[in-house]
């Protein structure tokens, strides 16, 4: 217990410097050193957790195993160390605050006053040491949310000042800062660093790594001048230059020595190298495709690039795995209907329609899918997509005039997707989704069980609604069958089209785990039927 190490990271100067990622990068080289490793995010915003809030504001809700509903960058940590996180890997304010003014209202301070410092303090720190206490990890690396300055961090940059005084030679502190290049002068700044530092030790925090972001290479002098003025060695000024991609980061920080820093600065061996082999190949991969494809995603938070961070991330790994580049283009779903679909999404090899919540933008995916399954063009519909997919076919194939989940017409004479009887008392009772890992069983001699080669998966949920085994034996007797089921409460998870190259509908979210070692099949499968469909509509141009 008393072995696990805390790196704490902060940013400075400017948000979207990537900490989330030089976070996961370090956790993967420490990680390929053979050391258990996880990270978790401390959130400085009051919500509860990231479920509530806005996807344009926030990007995407990340779902981890245990049903938390998190902060997106626990999805990189996930993609690139394999190794699945939970609720006690996201920690926002509000989180802590209720868990402090539960413990007031039971007494349980004894009539003291509640103050930020200790109480706050202490169950941010009670909440960092969680998971090393309990799982024995080697390095727990806490990454802090916000910008150092922000009057929300306040709590969490001193709450990382007493554990590194209470536990001396057990922490480390690494800053991200930005060092701009101004044109005109033809030069690196090292000012804006300098001032954030300055801001981290008015909080009585020194850093002991620096990681600067830059879009050119910093000299001798450079990390000189930023050593100097910060209080670092110069060893402990580390470049992170703009990639091309963000799975080179780990190799860029192994080539930059973050690794050795760290290791060397809480007095540990260095002696084993990191193995990067499996990630080197696959940005190989990434780098040099021979094929390429386009993708439409079809969805209504197209406006901001992280509302599908997960799927996006998915299409890379499963580009990849193909050798394939895979080009995304993001389509509104509000601007599809049944007449423009063939002018909107004729160039597309494949098409994949996207989850969500709410009645915008509804129609359009309907028509997407409606195009896809006549002009057998590959499919992928995830949660609300899949359910599209059924409503879709229940009205153009089956007849079911007006068929639709209830989400979106409570007055629907064909509720084909519906909300299952127990799940409305709990509404009521105002709990409200199926969230996290449930069982799915595969039925042999589908196509998902040729693509994912078991017998059992299990998946990722976060959803209302399911579909009505009312309608099963229609859409079974007309082509459109169930391929995946919950064993338990017999609830359709998977449904895919027999005539048909590849359309495949899916209750749950696949891409909460692509990994970069372990693509996720679903969406391995979808970029190889593309690539399948792009080459026999050359063929048939050709010919
Ligand atoms: N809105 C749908 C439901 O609640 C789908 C949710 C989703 O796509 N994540 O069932």
């Amino acid at each position: 217990m008393a072995k696990t190490r805390y790196i704490f990271v902060t940013g400075g100067v400017s948000s979207s410097l990537g900490k989330g990622i030089i976070s996961a990068s370090l956790a993967k080289l420490l990680q390929s050193r053979g050391f258990s490793v996880t990270i978790q995010k401390l959130d400085p915003y009051i919500n509860v957790d990231p479920g509530t809030l806005n996807p344009y504001e926030h990007g995407e809700c990340y779902v981890t195993e245990d049903g938390a509903e998190t902060d997106l960058d626990l999805g990189h940590y996930e993609r690139f160390l394999n190794v699945p996180t939970s609720q006690a890997n996201n920690v926002t304010t509000g989180r802590i605050y209720q868990t402090v003014i539960e413990k007031e209202r039971r007494g349980d301070y004894l009539g003291e006053t509640v103050q930020v410092i200790p109480h706050i303090t202490d169950e941010i720190k009670r909440n960092i040491q969680i998971l090393g206490n309990k799982y024995d990890f080697d390095f727990v690396i806490t990454e802090i949310g916000g910008t150092v300055g922000d009057i929300e961090s306040l709590p969490y940059i001193e709450a990382v000042r007493q554990m590194k005084w209470e536990m001396p030679g057990k922490c480390l502190s690494v800053h991200l800062t930005l060092v701009p290049y101004l044109a005109a002068a033809g030069e690196l700044k090292t000012k804006p660093t300098q001032h954030s530092v300055k801001t981290l030790l008015e909080s009585g925090v020194q850093p002991d790594i620096i990681v600067c972001r830059t879009e050119k290479h910093l000299n001798q002098n450079i990390r000189n001048k930023i050593a100097l003025f910060c209080n670092v060695e110069s060893t402990s000024v580390i470049e992170s230059i703009d990639a091309r991609t963000i799975y080179e980061v780990p190799i860029l920080m192994r080539d930059e020595k973050l690794d050795v820093e760290v290791l060397r600065k809480l007095n540990l061996s260095t002696d084993r190298q990191p193995d990067l082999g499996r990630w080197e190949e696959f940005v190989y991969r990434l780098k040099n495709p021979k094929e390429e494809v386009r993708i439409a995603l079809v969805g209504k938070y197209v406006e901001l690039k992280d509302a599908y961070k997960s799927i996006q991330e998915s299409l890379v790994h499963a580009g990849a795995s193909n050798e394939c580049k895979v080009h995304v283009s993001t389509i509104h779903s509000e601007s599809l209907n049944d007449e423009n679909c063939m002018d909107k999404l004729k160039g597309f090899d494949g098409i994949l329609v996207a989850p969500g919540f709410g009645h915008r933008g509804i129609e359009g995916k309907i028509s997407a899918i409606r195009y896809a399954r006549e002009n057998g063009i590959p499919f992928f519909g995830i949660c609300l997509g899949m359910q599209c997919a059924v409503v879709e076919f229940g009205r153009n194939v089956l007849g079911l005039e007006g068929a639709h989940s209830t989400e979106m017409d409570a007055e629907t004479p064909y509720p084909v997707i519906d909300m299952m009887e127990e799940q409305k008392k709990i509404t009521n009772k105002g709990g409200t989704m199926r969230l996290g890992v449930y069982t799915c069983r595969i039925i042999k001699g589908t196509r998902v069980s040729d693509i994912y080669q078991q017998d059992e998966v299990s998946e990722r949920h976060r959803h209302r609604y399911e579909f009505n085994n009312f309608y099963l034996k229609d859409y079974e007797a007309a082509g459109m069958k169930a391929a995946g089921i919950n064993p338990t409460q017999d609830l359709v998870e998977i449904m895919e089209l027999v005539d048909h190259p590849w359309f495949i509908g899916v209750q749950f979210h696949p891409e909460y785990r692509s990994t970069v070692v372990s693509p996720h099949p679903l969406f391995v499968g979808f970029i190889g039927a593309s690539i399948k469909h792009k080459q026999l509509r050359h063929m048939t141009v050709s010919h």
